[in-house]
């Protein structure tokens, strides 16, 4: 366990404390995974190469590509066809991602051309401060992450003046309407990879590539009466991403384990997950496999570890909204800082059914954790998660799990405060078995 809860004292601060500083540190899933990695590195985890030969023995690895990464820990004793545990995740979320001729403006305006990311609450981006984050490519082949994480750019809402209608449901067009700016004067070719090339101490001819996204620069901040929320961007998803790499660090140091722990955490959730890095592609097949060879096992191994392997699939829900209460289902209202929630879809829309909801309502239980239900209203579509593609692609069985947040996949949505440390610990036992 992360820490024992007392009843006078139910949450510990300092974990969400920690999460605010894992969602500041990480404005892109390239910085998620990097800032995963460090945790794991400190924890004693070590990197392993996709094109290197890999060993079996006991300890902790993880495999980084792109925006994602898979980590586990072979514990002592752990045979070729031990069954894995597996945390699911996505690093991933909503927002204006630069386009590959980024130069761009009007009307005397420098502006910067950007791609919509997933399903944005377009408004939510509107008359905020933004940053610019990402990846960049080098012409010798290595990348390099960038953060110029301070006010660059903004989305500017149209004067109430200019636009009487504005408040009978804003229209923006996906286009024309979200283009930020980024100065003032003509738009000049190059601009922006000169800018990135002096954020990152390098010479503008030697970056050939990138992936650059823009992320809100407000820290995320304590928020009611009480301070028992949190107000904060990306918590879809990295509020699972950070909790399940702290379960699978905490799971390692517990020791003897009756399973292989996994922390898998993806790219590309928001647009369905099907790339090399997503859930729908084989990075998690090929790294389980592997690590099942590695340790002297052969196909048979690997379809006995996957027959006795579960994966909670943890990521946001809704909770119930104060003012549209009338959107949820009535009998299923999840809460801020009710524990985390079971996500149910017999259209599977979700992958849980009753015996994955025994496993974690087992998991909670031994954690000392609530639980909560959501179901979606009959009348209102149900999303979905990297939880039923997991469970299709790998025939493994999965349990879509999460946190109940308002606002979700908007620039700051908001969560319990106590509730991110309640799916860790709830992970934690999981992953301890
Ligand atoms: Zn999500």
């Amino acid at each position: 366990m992360l820490g024992r809860m007392s009843t006078s004292r139910r949450f510990d601060r300092g974990h969400t404390d920690d999460l605010a500083s894992f969602l500041t540190a990480s404005p892109t899933p390239y910085h998620a995974v990097a800032t995963a990695a460090e945790r794991l590195e400190k924890a004693g985890f070590r990197r392993l190469a996709e094109t290197d030969a890999w060993d079996g023995g006991v300890g902790g690895r993880y495999v980084l590509r792109g925006g994602a990464i898979i980590a586990w820990y072979v514990p002592e004793g752990a045979a070729p066809a031990t069954p894995f545990r597996i945390v699911g995740a996505h690093t991933d979320s909503p927002n204006l991602r630069v386009k590959p001729v980024p130069d761009t403006g009007a009307a005397g305006w420098r502006q910067i051309a950007v791609e919509i990311y997933g399903g944005t609450l377009l408004n939510t981006w509107l008359d905020r401060d933004l940053g610019l984050a990402g990846r960049l490519a080098l012409r010798d082949g290595s990348t390099r992450l960038v953060n110029a994480d301070r006010p660059l750019l903004r989305v500017p809402q149209l004067a109430i003046h200019l636009d009487r209608q504005a408040n009978e449901g804003l229209k923006l067009d996906r286009q024309r309407h979200m283009t930020p700016i980024w100065g003032l004067g003509e738009p000049r070719e190059g601009d922006l990879v000169e800018f990135l090339a002096a954020e990152a101490g390098l010479d503008a001819a030697d970056i050939a590539g990138w992936d650059l996204m823009a992320h809100s620069v407000e820290p995320p901040a304590y928020l009611g009466r009480d301070r028992e929320l949190l107000a904060g961007p990306r918590m879809d998803n990295l509020l699972s991403v950070h909790a399940g790499t702290a379960a699978l660090i905490a799971a390692a140091d517990a020791g003897d384990l009756p399973y292989v722990p996994v922390l898998a955490a993806f790219d590309h959730e928001e647009n369905g997950s099907q790339s090399d890095t997503g859930a729908d592609g084989p990075l998690l097949g090929n790294v389980l496999e592997r690590s099942v060879l590695a340790r002297g096992g052969g196909p048979e191994d690997r379809a006995r570890a996957y027959a006795g392997t579960v994966c909670l699939s943890s990521d946001t829900g809704h909770a119930v909204h104060p003012n549209y209460p009338e959107r949820h289902e009535p009998g299923h209202h999840p809460m801020p800082n009710g524990g985390p929630i079971l996500k149910v879809n017999v259209n599977q829309r979700y992958a849980t059914d009753g015996t994955g909801r025994a496993v974690f309502a087992a998991a909670c239980e031994r954690a000392g954790v609530p639980w909560q239900s959501f179901v979606s209203n009959n009348a209102v579509p149900c999303g979905t998660t990297i939880g039923p593609i997991t469970a299709a692609r790998h025939g493994i069985a999965t349990v879509d799990i999460g946190v109940a947040i308002l606002s979700m996949h908007s620039a700051r949505e908001l969560c319990g405060a106590d509730d991110p440390f309640l799916l860790a610990n709830a992970l934690t036992a999981f992953l301890e078995g």
